[in-house]
């Protein structure tokens, strides 16, 4: 399955892939299928060069990273036959603690106006009562800050339980 052409031998079974230095990698990936809303993020891809299918998520609100998993070929053909994603990268939230967990972290400087509003009234409508404490540790955030931007997004639809800050 590996190719001299492509990266997909060197890369781990789930690599992540920070933006800006993705272009090696993705050279040889063609888009095979988004998954669609609400999973804006998900796609799949198949190598040109060795044609290793990859699930790919697209985390480019907080840490800007590319998360690659590995398809074996029967949740490949699971996925063309029946139409059934593998799950992996369904929530938000796990993009983001995978990105967490590889060290990655991205500061804002004005968080008022930034994608943490929309990334954490996402996160609270995958998970209703999420907590404040668990927000700022996804994101990286002081915990005055993640309450600042909890009170900002908080309604009916979207519950968070105060926690901290
Ligand atoms: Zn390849």
């Amino acid at each position: 399955m590996t190719s001299p052409d492509c990266e997909c031998g060197r890369l781990e079974d789930l690599a992540i892939v920070p933006m800006g230095h993705h272009d090696h990698v993705f050279r040889t990936l063609d888009i095979v299928q988004k998954r669609g809303m609400p999973w804006w993020w998900l796609y799949t891809a198949v190598c040109n060069a060795c044609g290793q299918p990859w699930l790919v998520a697209q985390e480019e609100r907080h840490n800007d990273l590319f998360i690659l998993r590995r398809l074996d070929p029967a949740t490949t053909e699971l996925l063309a036959r029946d139409g059934v994603w593998p799950s992996d990268f369904d929530r938000y939230e796990t993009l983001l603690e995978i990105g967490r967990a590889a060290g990655h972290s991205v500061r804002f400087c004005d968080v008022a106006d930034s994608p943490l509003l929309h990334t954490v009234a996402d996160l609270a409508k995958e998970r209703p009562g999420i907590c404040v404490s668990e927000l700022a540790s996804l994101l990286n955030l002081d915990p005055t800050v993640a309450a600042d931007l909890a009170r900002q997004v908080e309604s009916e639809s979207v519950r968070i339980t105060f926690d901290a800050g």
